[in-house]
């Protein structure tokens, strides 16, 4: 381990238990190596002064050289500030301080020259600049570093004297100690080579303070590629471990059950998509590695038809299947459409959900457990420790952003002395660029084509102005026999709120659709299952005409009649979430429609999302918009992910990176696959390091 890194920051002059208390709070740094390792995010030329006369109040920062030509303590009602002038041939600017105000005031001398350096902002009409870097001018700054670091910061820590000046000699102090005995070098010398990159040692010396804009250049370029680099290695690498450590099932034919359904039961011709996304899971099954895939599909692209046959290969080679939804609804849905499929097969399938009690339940144990049953589809009651399977060999999970590891995890240990094959579907598509990463541990397959015939949905973006227009459409479309959604958000923060919101609303439904001719459903997220899953099958049955829901009709229900979804409040919604909703609809022959209901007043990111849901069906479209929209962070499943971690390597403008660091993982662990070869110890030690979560800095090996 590096001493020098390890050693907290309360030792710097100047810093002392209280601000090293609150640098841990506000920048989450405690050692000398977690500040070196906060990269500068811009650099600027500190050699060049604006003339207070140009100063812009949108500038981000300014460097200003002037004469201090008067100083001034005011005594405001809370607190005290100080207030300093500066001049130059151009004009004036004040400069302000709050906290550390006296301090200030004592030190700065009045008719000197002094540099100033910060964000100018408005001020009672006046241009100032508030807790500025300020410094007594000296002629041989002009010749001083063009390419000045520029560090993540916050206010607090600034008001404290924590600033870029006090940051930067600091980091100078490190950098003047550093060797590469507390900074390894972490990738072999032949990557270095071939790709040219420059040494760790240097790459970190240079991302703080880079003699000119080639050093910063591959400095980052070198630290970039590091961190894709090592990001792809190691989860490729952990599959390749986990390959050689978990032999699978062999699925080695394809025989009877799927050729008789194939040929002369499947009720339409697969879509292209369809037919290659088989083929993928076929190959996986078939390899004798256990499968690890996720197979994404936008809403209606024909998952389950997917499932169905990988069923019957695993039926073909004598082992039982498991297919688990996350709502009773959708397993019983997944049921009935399977059984009847599968009707003259004599394939055996059962239901298994908490609501399966008594004997039906205990035959269906015990018919697994002697491998009387073939198929089970179920909830998460499926994952039940009574449950056992007699020779399971493929486990399915539908809608996967419902299901978390621990329950994948369930899932592996049902299988006798292998895990069984594992596909797990989702509807939420993920950027191509995001899959990578965050479902890394996965193999991909993606079903990017719809059935053919199917007719997009009509999306229309309309206000509360529009009240009237909305329920004289739904007038229309429901007196043509048809059923629709109204959708409200229900967030946790503002519940009772939203709850108040959902009441209202369907009250002013009642007015419009009154009983005994009308029936409206209403289901939320804080019924009982039970009393919501009763709500949900009467509208699925077709007993009631409209459903007014929270968001838990999100995943998976299909009722064909719907053909119109309102969103309500569509502003509140995510960009993956509406597409989802309106994925309800769309299911049945006729011409569907998703009206989008928002205020009239809407915030430009609430635009734009309304904009893309308007001008697109296609939920890979929409889950690129949804990146651009919300950054990587929100995207679900990348909390887990790391792709956070990351800290010079930008997802969206750094796909080149992405590409070579994953080419570059793969090809090493092709000739390589453990990583037992002498040049590529060091990789291993590192991602051993990583693994262990330790510090980027530190001895490895
Ligand atoms: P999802 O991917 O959302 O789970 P489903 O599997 O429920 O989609 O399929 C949606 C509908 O499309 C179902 O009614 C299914 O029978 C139908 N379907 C699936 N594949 C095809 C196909 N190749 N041609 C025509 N219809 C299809
Ligand atoms: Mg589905």
């Amino acid at each position: 381990m590096s001493d020098l890194l390890d050693q907290s920051i309360v030792y710097i002059k100047g810093v002392g238990p209280k601000k090293a208390k609150l640098i841990a709070d506000e920048i989450n740094v405690e050692s000398l190596g977690d500040l070196l390792f906060i990269y500068p995010f811009r650099y600027i030329d500190k050699t060049i002064y604006t003339p207070i006369r140009d100063i812009n109040p949108n500038d981000k920062s300014v460097q200003v050289k002037g004469v201090l030509i008067s100083k001034e303590v005011i005594k405001g009602r809370k607190q005290k500030r100080f207030t300093a002038t500066l001049k130059d041939s151009s004009g004036f600017l004040e400069l302000v301080w709050f906290q550390g105000s006296q301090w200030i005031a004592d030190k700065l001398v009045l008719n000197k020259e002094y540099v100033a350096f910060g964000k100018p902002s408005k001020f009672n009409g006046g241009l100032s600049i508030s807790h500025p870097e300020i410094e007594l001018y000296n002629a041989s700054m002009s010749t001083a570093l063009t390419l000045e670091p520029v560090y993540p910061s916050t206010e607090k820590l600034k008001k404290v004297g924590f600033d870029g000046k006090s940051r930067r000699k600091i980091i100078k102090g490190i950098l003047a100690k550093l060797s590469d005995k507390h900074v390894s070098e972490n990738l072999p010398d032949y990557l270095l080579h071939k790709l040219k990159l420059t040494s760790k040692l240097n790459a970190i010396k240079w991302i703080h303070f880079p003699p000119n804009q080639a050093a910063l250049d591959a400095a980052t370029k070198r630290l970039k590629f590091e961190e894709v680099f090592f990001f792809q290695l190691r989860i490729l690498h952990n599959k390749e471990v986990r390959k050689y450590k978990f032999k699978g099932e062999m699925f080695s034919k394809v025989g009877g059950y799927f050729n008789k359904y194939y040929k002369e039961k499947i009720p339409f011709e697969l879509t292209g998509a369809q037919k290659r996304v088989i083929k993928e899971i076929r190959a996986d099954l078939g390899s004798g590695a256990q499968m690890n895939r996720l197979l994404q599909g936008d809403v209606g692209s024909g998952k389950t038809m997917v499932a169905l046959l990988s069923m019957l290969i695993a039926l073909d080679n004598g082992y039982q299947s498991v297919l688990m939804a996350p709502t009773e609804i959708l397993a019983q849905q997944h049921y009935k459409s399977i059984t009847k499929e599968l009707e003259g097969l004599q394939v055996k399938v059962a239901f298994l959900s908490g609501s399966v009690k008594g004997k039906t339940r205990a035959e269906i144990l015990k018919f697994l457990a002697s491998g009387d049953l073939d198929i089970l589809i179920g909830t998460h009651a499926v994952l039940e420790d009574p449950v056992i399977f007699h020779r399971l060999g493929l486990s399915i999970i539908d809608e996967q952003h419902r299901f978390g590891v621990m329950q994948r995890s369930k899932l592996w240990m049902k299988g006798k002395e292998k895990p069984p094959h594992i596909l797990v579907m989702t509807a939420t598509p993920i950027p191509r660029t995001l899959a990578m990463t965050v479902y890394g541990d996965l193999e991909v397959s993606t079903i990017d084509e719809l059935p053919p015939g199917r007719k997009e949905i009509k999306t229309i973006h309309k206000t509360e102005r529009n009240r009237a227009q909305i329920i004289e459409f739904l007038h229309e479309q429901i007196a043509l026999g048809r059923q629709a959604y109204v959708v409200y958000p229900l967030i946790e923060e503002s519940a009772k709120l939203d709850l108040a919101n959902l009441q209202q609303g369907y009250e002013r439904l009642l007015e419009f659709f009154p009983p005994p001719q009308y029936k409206i459903s209403v289901v939320h997220g804080r019924m009982k299952p039970a009393d919501k899953e009763i709500e949900m099958k009467r509208f699925a049955d077709g007993k009631t005409h409209i459903m007014v829901a929270t968001t838990v009709i999100e995943v998976g229900v299909n009722v064909p009649n719907a053909s119109v979804m309102v969103i309500e409040n569509t502003e509140r919604f995510g960009l993956s979430q509406l597409h989802q909703l309106r994925g309800r609809v769309g299911r049945g022959a006729e011409q569907s429609f998703c009206l989008l209901i928002s205020s009239y007043k809407l915030s430009t990111n609430a635009k734009a999302r309304i904009k893309v849901m308007v001008e697109t069906n296609d939920g890979f479209r929409i889950a690129e918009e949804d990146l651009k929209l919300r950054g990587p962070g929100d995207i679900e499943g990348t909390q887990q992910s790391g792709v956070q971690e990351f800290r010079l390597f930008d997802l969206e403008a750094d796909q080149t990176y992405l590409s070579t660091g994953r080419t570059i993982a793969a090809l090493i662990l092709k000739k390589d696959p453990l990583l037992e070869k002498e040049p590529n110890q060091i990789l291993k030690n590192y991602l051993h390091h990583l693994n262990k979560g330790f510090k980027d800095w530190g001895r490895i090996g």
